[in-house]
């Protein structure tokens, strides 16, 4: 279910995972443990596959990590989790792939930035890393980030530009080279052997306009598919804000095949926040649908009641609980909406919208609240058994809905 039409791609493979235009646009995260300790890479790879990352990017910055990756590809698949892993290289990448072909061959992607591969042998270095590729039939993700752009590029724009009648501001300067820097280094990897279906671009800034004209200048210029994600985009709520307001516009565009959210996590707080924060805005854009969303009111002066605050946390939490079983069991069921409202004024429209809808009375109204299935009054619930009683009625609806799986 896509409700925007996807710009069309090539098609990538990572270790069977499919990114492009066809396939279900894929959610990838990236670890922050020293990938050296491997007992704790692996953990946190693992708690970011349960979350529902699809692919999981691991720094490998030093010879102690590449020793390590190919133990840590290990332990997971002796734990039965199969999720390929993506190497992120900078400045050293083309002498960990040689010496560590262990290394090469467990990753199933390779990122390199063509503004981090060395400055006095950055074609030779860019080479050796492409050929190892080639040589390992992995794919590439080219990464351009703004924040180490390739300078000599970046230079000659510049200076062109100073050559203008007319000269572009600064930004749309380093927004053409960063889209440049991109197509040249893909030219190149082909030129070098690496077939066009084995890139995957990228071009990450942190700021929402740039990003959103970097991506289109992208996605109008190649056709190999594009990893989205606004870099550095901060902490807590500013950062999942920022990403959101800067992906959403080029997603409804039918533009971006791969989605990370780089959050900054809070002191006390979880890496898989980012995967969480990923699903929730594919899904409230209905490009992807990973669980039953409740939509709930933001209560108002007619409630004085919390019931219905609490209630549809409880609905969520209840939601979210049953799910790996439901989602397992009942194809199907992580379309369903569920309504849960505040009072009688938009209370039964809303639950008319969703599949099952509760309107709970105002402060005003009678202590009832009905109770609306596929657009139609089912029930009218009372009393302290209320919320178990709507939790039935779910389980119910599931059960008849959606097609039971067997086994
Ligand atoms: S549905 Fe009722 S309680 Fe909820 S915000 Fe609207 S008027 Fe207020």
């Amino acid at each position: 279910m896509s409700y925007w039409p996807r710009r069309k791609t090539l098609q990538v493979a990572v270790d069977g995972v499919l990114i492009g235009s066809e396939n279900p646009l894929v959610i990838q995260s990236m670890t922050d443990t020293d990938t050296a300790d491997v007992k704790a890479t692996v953990q946190q790879v693992k708690e970011l596959v349960v979350a529902g990352s699809e692919i999981v990017r691991i720094t490998v910055n030093n010879e102690e990590a590449a020793k390590s990756v190919a133990d840590i590809k290990a332990r997971l698949i002796d734990d039965g989790i199969a999720v390929p892993l993506v190497g992120d290289f900078h400045y050293n990448g083309h002498l960990l792939l040689d010496q560590y072909p262990t290394c090469a061959t467990a990753l199933s992607k390779y990122r390199i930035n063509p503004g981090n591969v060395g400055s006095k042998h950055r074609d030779t270095n860019f080479q050796k890393i492409i050929e190892i590729a080639v040589n390992n039939n992995i794919p590439v993700r080219i990464g351009v980030n703004w924040g180490s752009l390739d300078q000599r590029l970046l230079a000659r724009a510049m200076d062109r530009n100073a050559n203008r009648s007319e000269p572009k501001n600064s930004e749309d300067v380093v927004i053409d080279t960063m889209v440049e820097s991109a197509l040249r280094s893909a030219e190149l990897a082909e030129e070098i052997g690496l077939s066009n279906d084995m890139i995957v671009l990228s071009a990450k800034v942190s700021a929402a306009p740039e990003l959103v004209g970097v991506y289109q200048k992208l996605a109008a210029s190649c056709q190999y598919p594009l990893h989205l994600g606004l870099t550095e985009a901060g902490l807590g709520l500013k950062g999942i804000i920022s990403t959101s307001a800067a992906v959403s516009p080029l997603l409804i565009q039918g533009i971006g095949d791969t989605l990370r959210v780089s959050l900054t996590p809070l002191p006390q707080g979880t890496r898989t926040e980012e995967v969480l924060v990923a699903r929730q805005i594919l899904q409230s854009l209905q490009i992807r649908s990973f669980e039953p969303q409740v939509t709930s009111c933001p209560g108002c002066g007619r409630t004085s009641s919390t019931l219905f605050q609490e209630m549809a946390l409880e609905i969520q939490d209840y939601i979210r609980e049953n799910m790996p079983f439901w989602g397992r069991k009942y194809p199907g069921v992580e379309e369903m909406t569920v309504a849960v409202m505040g009072c009688v004024v938009n209370g039964p429209g809303e639950s008319k919208h969703a599949n099952l809808g509760i309107s709970l009375p105002g402060n005003t109204e009678d202590p009832k609240a009905p109770v609306y299935v596929n657009g139609k009054h089912h029930s009218t619930l009372t009393g302290v058994e209320l919320v178990n009683d709507f939790k039935q009625i779910i389980e119910t609806y599931i059960m008849t809905t959606y097609k039971e799986m067997s086994g």
